[in-house]
C-alpha cells in the first residue's frame, strides 16, 4: 500500500505533487520521492526515506520545476525503506520513470531474464523491473511517439503478475502520463486543462472534484486536455466521471467517520492481499519459510503481546490440531523475565503489528541468543524485528491508522493460520479431502469477512443496550475463546467499558458471582465440535438473568431459544471464528465508543507502538 499521485497540465507540479502526497501519506509514510519531466525534457528525481516531511524540508521550496510529473509515498513490501528503495525508479537510461503500489508477484523471474538481457538494476524493489519492461517494449517499436508509448506500457503490464497501479511517464513523450490498475486503487481526476491520478480522492480535491474510477486491468492516458481510457488489449472504453461531495477529512477515511471503520471495512480487501499469492487450490506458497530449518523444530513459542496475543492463541489451536507441534503462547512481558525452555530445537514465532513492541524484541534477542530459529510476523517492512529474524513475514495489509487493531489482527490469524497449513502440508499431516477443503476456505475468506459486516445496523442496536451497563463478560471455547478475548479487548480499548474474556467452561470457575441483569454476556456460539457445551453455558448465564448476545452460525436458529439476540455469521470451518466473528465485534464496540462520547481513532492512554517496557 502506497500513495501514488500523477499529473500533466500547466501548473507547476513539484507543489502539485508534494501537496497530494500530503493528503495520502495515510497509506504509507516509510519514504518519498518525486519526478518531474522539465520543458527540456528532462527526468529530474527527488526522493529521501522517511516521512514526506524530509523530503519537502530538503526540497526547501526548490522542487525541480516543469508541468508533468509523479510523486510516492512508499510502504516498503520488497527492499528496505531506504533511499535507494523509494520510488520513483527509472530503467538504465533514466527515461522511463515509474511509481507503483502493490506487488509484482514474478518480479524475481523478469529480473533475472532482464539481467541476462543486460539491464542493471539500482534497487531491490520489484517495482523497477517495471521500467525496465517498457523500455524494452518501447525500444522494439521505433519511434518514442505516444502511441508506441501507451502500446509499451500495455506489452509490459502483460508481462506482470500480482496486484499494482502503476504511473509512467517518459523523457521523450511530452504531455502525457500513463497509468494501469489490478487489484490496488487509481483514480483519475478530471480537471480544466489538467489531469491527475491518485490514490484516493483527498489529492485530487485542491484541483477537481470531478473523479473517474479505473478498474482493474484497465489503462488509462492522460494529457492535459484528453482522458482515454484502454484495455490491456487496446480497446477503447467510455466512463463519465462523478462529482466528490465528500470535504477533505471525511476524504481521507474514504468517506468513513473514523479510521477505525475505515479498517474495520477494509479487512476483505486487506485479506485479499494478505493472501495474495500464499494461497491457491494447489496449495500455499510461503518462500519466507524456506529459510527455516524445520527438520531441527520440535516445538514452537508464540510470543506477542495484546492483541497479537490473541493471534498468537489462534495458531497454536491451528498448529496443535495440523501440524500436532507443542506450541506454547506466550506474553512477551511475562517471557522475558521468566525461565523459559528455548533453544536450538524451538521455533519462536513474534508477532508484532509495528515491529517495534519493546517486549517482543526482548524475546527475540534472549531467544536468539540461546540458539532458537525465529520467525517474525508484522506489517512494517524494515522494522527492528525484521532485523536478524530467521524469516520474516509481512502482513501486506498497508498502515493501520486507528490505534486500536482491526485489520492487522484479522491478517495475523489468517497468515498464521497459514503457516500452521504450510507446516502440515510439509509434514504430510494432512489427507488430499483437508487439503483441498482448508485451501478452498482460505480463498474464500476475503468473501466471508464481506459477508459480516452486514452485521453493522445490528451491532448499533445492540450498542444501544450495552451502553447502559457496567461491565460485560464474553465467553466462547477453543477458537471461539479467542475471539471472545479479542472481542472483549476490542470493548475495552475504544468504549472503555469493562469487559473480561473467559473460556466458558470457566465461568463457574469464579466469575459467575458477578452475573446479575446488569452484566451482558456475549457468547461465541457458533458451530464447533462443543457448541453444545457452549449452549449449556448460555444456560447457567440466562439461569442468572443476565442478557445473552449470541454469536452463531448462519443457519443454527434454535441458538435463538437461549439467547436475547443473535448476530449469526457465514457457515465456515471453525478455524476462520476468530476472523468471522471479529467484525461484529469490533463494529459493536465501535457503536458502544460513540454512544459513550469516546475517540475511536486515539483512544486515552493507548499508543500505536509500544516501545516501552
Ligand atoms: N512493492 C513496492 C515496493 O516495495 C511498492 C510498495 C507500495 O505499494 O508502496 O516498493
Amino acid at each position: 500500500m502506497c500513495g501514488i499521485v500523477g499529473y500533466v497540465g500547466y501548473k507547476e507540479v513539484g507543489p502539485v505533487l508534494l501537496d497530494g502526497l500530503k493528503r495520502l501519506e495515510y497509506r504509507g509514510y516509510d519514504s518519498a520521492g518525486i519526478a518531474v519531466r522539465t520543458s527540456e525534457g528532462k527526468i529530474e528525481i527527488r526522493k529521501r526515506e522517511g516521512k514526506l516531511s524530509q523530503l519537502t524540508n530538503e526540497l526547501n521550496g526548490s522542487a525541480p520545476r516543469g508541468t508533468l510529473g509523479m510523486g510516492h509515498t512508499r510502504w516498503a513490501t520488497h527492499g528496505a525503506p531506504n533511499d535507494v528503495n523509494a520510488h520513483p525508479h527509472t530503467d538504465e537510461s533514466g527515461r522511463v520513470v515509474v511509481i507503483h503500489n502493490g506487488i509484482i508477484e514474478n518480479y524475481a523471474e523478469l529480473r533475472e531474464e532482464l539481467k541476462t538481457r543486460g539491464h542493471v538494476f539500482q534497487s531491490q524493489t520489484d517495482t523497477e523491473i517495471f521500467a525496465h519492461l517498457v523500455e524494452e517494449e518501447f525500444a522494439k517499436r521505433g519511434n518514442a511517439g505516444a502511441v508506441n508509448f501507451i502500446d509499451a506500457v500495455r506489452a509490459a503490464l502483460k508481462l506482470v503478475r500480482g496486484a499494482y497501479s502503476f504511473v509512467v511517464m517518459d523523457a521523450r513523450v511530452p504531455d502525457l502520463i500513463i497509468g494501469a490498475r489490478h487489484f490496488s486503487p487509481l483514480i483519475v481526476g478530471v480537471g480544466e486543462n489538467e489531469n491527475l491520478f491518485a490514490s484516493d480522492i483527498p489529492a485530487l480535491l485542491e484541483h477537481t472534484r470531478k473523479a473517474l474510477i479505473i478498474q482493474d486491468g484497465e489503462v488509462v492516458a492522460l494529457t492535459h486536455d484528453a482522458v482515454r481510457i484502454f484495455t490491456l488489449d487496446g480497446e477503447s472504453v467510455e466512463r463519465e466521471p462523478f462529482e466528490v461531495t465528500w470535504d477533505v477529512t471525511s476524504a481521507e477515511k474514504g468517506g468513513y467517520p473514523t479510521f477505525f471503520t475505515k479498517e474495520i471495512f477494509e479487512q476483505p480487501a486487506a485479506l485479499a492481499n494478505a493472501l495474495r499469492g500464499r494461497v491457491d487450490t494447489d496449495g500455499v506458497h510461503l518462500p519466507e519459510l524456506d529459510a527455516i530449518d524445520f527438520e531441527r523444530i520440535e516445538r514452537a513459542h508464540i510470543v506477542a503481546c495484546g492483541t497479537s496475543y490473541h493471534a498468537g492463541l489462534a495458531a497454536k489451536l491451528a498448529l496443535e490440531q495440523w501440524v500436532r507441534v507443542p506450541v506454547n503462547v506466550e506474553i512477551a512481558s511475562e517471557y522475558r523475565y521468566a525461565s523459559p525452555v528455548v533453544d536450538g530445537k524451538t521455533l519462536l514465532i513474534l508477532i508484532t503489528q509495528s515491529g517495534e513492541t519493546a517486549d517482543t524484541l526482548a524475546c527475540f534477542r534472549l531467544a536468539k541468543e540461546r540458539g532458537a530459529q525465529t520467525l517474525a510476523l508484522t506489517n512494517v517492512v524494515g522494522s527492528s524485528i525484521t532485523r536478524g529474524a530467521d524469516a520474516v513475514i509481512y502482513l501486506r495489509v498497508g498502515p493501520e491508522i486507528g490505534v486500536v487493531a482491526t485489520k492487522t489482527y484479522t491478517a495475523q490469524v489468517a497468515l498464521l493460520e497459514l503457516v500452521a497449513l504450510w507446516w502440515a502440508i510439509r509434514n504430510g499431516r494432512m489427507t488430499n479431502d483437508e487439503r483441498r477443503i482448508t485451501l478452498s476456505t482460505f480463498l474464500r475468506l476475503p468473501d466471508l469477512v464481506e459477508a459480516t459486516l452486514g452485521a453493522e445496523q445490528q451491532a448499533k442496536s445492540l450498542a444501544e443496550k450495552l451502553t447502559a451497563h457496567r461491565s460485560a463478560f464474553f465467553f466462547g471455547r477453543g477458537f471461539g475463546y479467542v475471539a471472545a478475548l479479542e472481542g472483549a479487548l476490542k470493548l475495552k480499548e475504544v468504549s472503555y467499558l469493562h469487559a473480561e474474556a473467559y473460556a466458558a467452561g470457566e465461568l463457574k470457575h469464579g466469575p459467575i458471582a458477578m452475573l446479575d441483569p446488569e452484566i451482558p454476556v456475549i457468547a461465541i456460539a457458533t458451530r464447533s465440535a462443543t457448541l453444545d457445551k457452549v449452549v449449556s453455558n448460555m444456560q447457567e448465564v440466562r439461569a442468572r438473568r443476565a442478557p445473552v448476545i449470541a454469536i452463531a452460525t448462519e443457519g443454527d436458529t434454535f441458538i435463538a431459544q437461549h439467547a436475547d439476540d443473535v448476530i449469526y455469521i457465514p457457515s465456515a470451518p471453525e478455524h476462520l471464528v476468530p476472523i468471522l466473528a471479529l467484525a461484529p465485534l469490533q463494529l459493536l464496540s465501535y457503536y458502544v465508543a460513540v454512544a459513550r462520547g469516546c475517540d475511536v481513532d486515539q483512544p486515552r492512554n493507548l499508543a500505536k507502538s509500544v516501545t516501552v517496557e
